[in-house]
């Protein structure tokens, strides 16, 4: 079904659907990387809506709820906390109160301006039979991004009216996935006269302190009123009010401007001046002078991070939407902050940091930004180094093992099949190092940071592999792949060979390190006790460990006893049936072969050079059609992958599924919040797909094609200090350096000389698709 008008810069919701209006709460999201809120109103509604207000960082371990409690399981649940909600502006027209819950409104739009961060519905609402016109715009700052604005406009058609605007801050608000229907704050105090309201909360046992402050002028015909009629304020609660009255033809607008600073930023004791200060400043800027540096920001965001699709108006939507909801989320600046896979857009799923961020994210921030922020997101992995140490020690094993769900470090996931035995995300954080290291060449982050995390993650997995005399090979027992829907597996291919790949890659890494600076090599080693003799069995686990593989199809097998199932393809299933996760009972689809995301493809894409096509093509051919992508992460590397072995229909057909995940509704569950992580596994299918982008020795290398249906598409990416534009059509691939040094690329094989003065120009390849 299609929920928005396809447009290349807009997510549009035309005449209002009440009945999805969480599903649009979530497309219209906006944030920062410091607070963000769901596509709410601003007005009263009294339909079903999700209010959703939250700062970057501030969570609450709520209590964990398992029917057996089994030992290891952490105490908490973090979640993404839903705090005081800053938009609220209550108002009355003759004294009645506006309510699109009530009173449907006509010709409604909310649209999603991507291209300037905007937030902006129009309607006309009627009441006693008199017609009015509104018009509302909001942003949170991306230029300072403790602040935020909304412009809320009505307009009288055909007759005069009484306005009353009541702009507030209301700290009373739960989360709706709370496990004991428990409210997460205390010690509010709430202040204020007649020019500044503010709230300060307290979250209970994280003891984080959020303030948050408004203030308000109204511009009525030509009148502008800066000082509200009155204040008022009561339990996590403040107002201010704005009253006047209109002739036909005339408009009242009201410009609120707001402030969300908390104590992980400043002082505890000087917050609620902060947060005044900062409204304070927000308010003499003005909107549109706010808005216009807001915009701005946007116009850097989208010169280095664009993608343009000629040709195909839905998938130039469905690219941007991701792109701008991946920047929204995490902008980069403190390596404390990382990804929550809902970003701030709901409120499903504890914690900020899945091993989504190092297997997902990672790319995308390394080819769209700065390269502080994808280290950044690293450092945020050694600092929390200790406590996975610990982590591994509370299962009884050597070594670190990283948590699955994590806010500051400690787990707080606890399905015992996930938390202890999803253990593959051990792998992708040291693939997060190999990665950035390899695209930007800043091989010196291993004696900084790298190492550590390496030699540590090694030691765990030396640990959890076991010798099997009899088969003389390592191997590991009890584990759950990236494919969730099989638990307490032997074997699992793709742990077994990222284990593997770990303990090749820090072996090397050690190399290294040990040349560059045997001091710093020293004492690390000293750091952690490591003794070199633990080298030598790491080396012999990487020679000795057992991949299994289905012998009689040349194929990868995803764990030991794969092949025992009942074999059947997701195109024999009922379409009734599908999703499973919501239509199957979970022992019936542990007992099936379908898979829920790549597992044995992940392997694959990771470690891509080790694989000929013939290699890819088979197990592509028969893993794909026993997956059922219920995970928002598996269509993307699918995708990049049947790219790759010359399935390009079928590259632009998971493409389209990953790209328009939220947006179509693919799940069925876009109203709890966007898929934000796969978001940029999306991005991968473009430049890692279509571009076939990789990279190794310092050069960018591509191999790129066109889906049939686009005339054209160019995409914008950092490579070491430059910013290169990729341009491909049905008869051309060019590639442009917009700034930087000059520098070697690869296009389909061939080498070339790029620079600023002197772009490459290859004719498109049109011989490798073969379906
Ligand atoms: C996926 C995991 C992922 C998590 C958060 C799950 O559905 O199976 O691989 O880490 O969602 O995105």
């Amino acid at each position: 079904m299609k929920y928005v008008i396809e447009h290349p810069w807009q997510i549009i919701e035309e005449g209002f659907h009440p009945e999805d209006n969480r599903l649009y709460e979530s497309l219209m999201s906006l944030g920062n990387g410091h607070m963000g809120h769901r596509g709410t109103f601003e007005e009263d509604y009294s339909g079903d809506t999700l209010q959703g207000s939250y700062a970057a960082g501030v969570y609450y371990p709520d209590k964990t709820r398992v029917g057996w409690w089994k030992n290891g399981y952490p105490e908490y649940f973090a979640k993404v906390l839903n705090g005081t909600n800053v938009i609220g502006i209550h108002v009355e027209i003759d004294g009645h109160t506006v309510d699109l819950g009530k009173t449907t409104p006509d010709n409604f739009t909310r649209v999603l301006d991507m291209k300037e961060g905007c937030l902006i519905r129009t309607f006309t609402y009627k009441v006693n039979n008199k017609s009015f016109a509104f018009n509302i715009k909001r942003f949170v700052s991306y230029d300072q991004v403790e602040i935020g604005a909304v412009k809320y406009e009505i307009k009288a058609l055909d007759s005069s009216a009484s306005i009353k605007f009541t702009p507030y801050l209301d700290g009373d608000v739960r989360n709706e996935d709370a496990n004991y229907d428990e409210f997460f704050w205390e010690n509010c105090t709430e202040h204020g006269d007649n020019s500044v309201g503010s709230i300060s909360m307290t979250t209970k046992k994280t003891g984080f302190t959020v303030s948050a402050a408004m203030k308000s002028k109204m511009v009525s015909h030509n009148d502008t009123v800066e000082t509200p009629m009155s204040f008022s304020s009561k339990s996590k609660y403040v107002e201010h009010v704005f009253e006047t009255n209109l002739e036909s033809g005339q408009s009242a607008t009201l410009y609120k401007f707001f402030s969300l600073v908390t104590d992980r930023d400043h002082l505890f004791d000087t917050l609620e001046a902060k947060a005044n200060k900062q409204v304070d400043t927000a308010y003499s800027e003005g909107f549109d002078a706010l808005h216009d540096a807001h915009a701005s920001k946007w116009a850097e965001i989208w010169k280095e991070a664009d993608i343009e699709i000629d040709g195909d108006v839905a998938a130039q939507q469905g690219i941007r939407f991701n792109i701008f909801h991946m920047k929204q989320t995490y902008n980069g600046e403190d390596p404390r902050l990382n990804i929550g896979p809902k970003g701030f857009t709901g409120e499903k799923y504890g914690g900020s940091t899945y091993w989504d961020t190092e297997a997902y994210c990672i790319p995308f921030y390394l080819s769209t930004s700065r390269e502080e922020i994808p280290r950044n997101l690293l450092v945020y992995r050694y600092n929390h180094l200790e406590k996975a140490i610990e982590n591994a020690a509370k299962l009884g094993l050597k070594g670190a093992l990283y948590p699955m769900v994590t806010m500051n470090g400690e787990e707080c996931h606890n399905e015992w099949e996930i938390t202890f035995e999803e253990i593959h995300r051990n792998a992708a954080i040291a693939y997060g190092i190999f990665n950035y290291v390899r695209y930007t060449g800043d091989s010196d982050y291993l004696i900084e940071y790298g190492l550590d995390v390496l030699l540590n993650i090694s030691r765990f997995w030396a640990d959890r592999v076991n010798y099997n005399p009899y088969k003389d090979c390592y191997m590991m027992l009890g584990v759950t792949g990236p494919n969730e829907y099989e638990n307490n597996v032997n074997n699992n291919w793709y742990s077994n060979l990222m284990a593997s790949w770990t303990l090749e890659y820090t072996l090397e890494a050690i190399e290294y390190v040990k040349d560059k600076d045997q001091k710093a090599f020293d004492k690390i080693l000293a750091k952690y006790n490591f003794e070199t003799s633990e080298f030598t069995t790491w080396k012999s686990i990487t020679e000795k460990i057992y991949l299994p593989e289905i012998e009689e199809l040349n194929v990868f097998a995803q764990q030991d006893g794969y092949m025992d199932k009942e074999q059947k393809l997701v195109s024999e299933l009922d379409p009734s049936d599908l999703p499973l996760n919501q239509k199957w009972s979970w022992d019936r689809i542990l007992r099936s072969c379908f898979i829920k995301q790549a597992d044995v493809l992940q392997g694959i894409f990771f470690l891509s050079e080790r694989y000929d096509l013939d290699t890819k093509r088979r197990n592509f051919d028969f893993y794909e059609p026993r997956t059922v992508h219920e995970s928002s992460l598996s269509p993307c590397v699918y995708s990049i992958i049947a790219g790759e072995i010359g399935y390009h229909n079928k590259a632009y057909e998971l493409y389209q599924r990953s790209a328009r995940l939220d947006l179509d509704n693919y799940n069925n569950d876009t109203d709890d919040g966007l898929h934000i992580t796969s978001m940029a596994g999306t991005w991968m299918s473009v430049v890692y797909g279509f571009g076939g982008f990789s990279t190794a020795d310092g050069k960018p290398k591509f191999n790129p094609f066109l889906p049939e249906n686009w005339n054209g598409l160019n995409f914008h990416m950092l490579f070491r200090d430059r910013l290169l534009v990729v341009s491909i059509d049905k008869n051309t691939v060019k590639i442009d350096m917009v700034s930087g040094e000059p520098l070697n690329i690869e296009v389909y094989g061939n080498t070339y000389d790029l620079s600023v003065e002197t772009s490459v120009n290859v004719p498109t390849d049109h011989t490798r698709a073969i379906d």
